[in-house]
């Protein structure tokens, strides 16, 4: 009922459309909020009304089990094991501060380091998928051949998936670990939905990336990203900011200068005002970077455990839903509107992992 009632009111805020029934061996999950025990040291789950399953353990589940997700993935089973439990959070031990910017040239640009790049097998396997799409094509509907190359996609687009996710724990928790502020840009999922079907508020920002990464790519590594920098980010004290993401792409990051001139190709960028030359992206991310800054340094502690998460300033949610939700949300507070966090309020964490 939850989810059910989590479904309806994504179709009024965020214009999916209405919930649908589910087909057999399409979205083949469900999730059993109560009266779920785990064993890890016996390798068994205990679940509502299938009692005790064998569990082979990925990693340690700490804490009070909460929700137990089962889903189907090729043939297998698979059961998310949501937990909840205290965490004392202290103030990031590093000083540095970095301004992220997402997927044009580059998967991650930040403000000074290396460019963190999706690793280059990927494109191996995307080339693959496209030839597995193709051969999916050529075979005769509701065929048992169509079945097994439909499955042979499938794992392929799976290991994509896991490669990615596995590349954006590794630099999203490197980058927690190695810095007390973050900043990065406020997109809407909303705005980069429509951004796929071709309207371009920021020139540059969402035309085709390098080889092999499509924007769809791009965009789910990015939310996805973002997700495990707040929680990272929670976790480990690190402050990090939300910035509106209006002209970064424009913005010259020595002068200030806004033109849509400075951007004379997709890669470089070259101020008009001060003769600034730099890597677009890069240019971009000491724009996101210096916004973070100026938003951390108005009047906020710019790293204590009590603040740390995620600030998205005003005027970074451009507008409020069209309609109202069906179910009574929560009002949002007024002023900073805030992903994860209360501004200003001491609490303590309860952390999903
Ligand atoms: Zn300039």
């Amino acid at each position: 009922m939850r989810d059910l009632c989590k479904a309806w009111d994504a179709k009024a805020t965020l214009r999916f459309g209405a919930p649908r029934f589910k087909k057999r061996g399409e979205g083949d999950a469900l999730r059993l909020p109560q009266d779920c025990r785990c064993d890890g040291k016996a390798g068994l789950v205990q679940l509502t009304k299938l009692g005790a399953v064998r569990l082979r353990h990925s990693r340690e589940a700490p804490g009070a089990l909460k929700n137990v997700m089962l889903r189907q993935e090729g043939g297998r089973w698979v059961a998310s094991l949501q937990t909840e439990r205290e965490l004392d959070v202290v103030p990031s031990a590093a000083d540095a501060a970095v301004g992220l910017d997402f997927g044009a040239a580059t998967t991650i640009m930040p403000s000074s380091g290396a460019p963190i790049e999706l690793p280059k097998r990927i494109g191996r396997y995307e080339r693959r998928s496209r030839r597995l799409a193709l051969a999916v094509s050529r075979k005769k509907k509701g065929s048992a051949n169509r079945k097994k190359a439909v499955s042979r996609l499938a794992q392929c687009h799976r290991r994509i998936a896991a490669i990615r996710r596995d590349f954006l724990h590794d630099a999203t928790s490197q980058l927690a670990r190695e810095h007390a502020l973050v900043a990065i840009e406020d997109l809407e999922a909303k705005r980069m939905t429509a951004s796929a079907v071709g309207t371009r508020e920021a020139p540059g920002r969402n035309v085709r990336a390098k080889a092999g990464l499509n924007r769809t790519i791009l965009r789910n590594g990015w939310s996805m990203a973002r997700s495990m920098l707040e929680y990272k980010a929670a976790r480990g004290g690190v402050m990090l900011m939300a910035v509106p993401p209006a002209y970064t792409s424009q913005e010259c990051s020595a002068c200030g200068h806004i033109a849509a001139e400075n951007r004379k190709t997709q890669a470089a960028f070259a101020c008009v005002a001060c003769d600034h030359v730099e890597n677009a992206d890069r240019n971009a991310a000491k724009v996101i970077l210096r916004r973070g800054q100026e938003i951390g340094s108005d009047g906020r502690p710019a790293s204590t455990a009590g603040y740390a998460g995620t600030y998205a300033c005003e005027g970074g949610r451009l507008k409020p839903p069209r309609s109202r939700p069906r179910s009574a949300a929560p009002a949002r507070p007024v002023g900073l509107a805030v992903a994860g966090t209360t501004p200003g309020a001491e609490r303590s964490w309860n952390l999903h992992s």
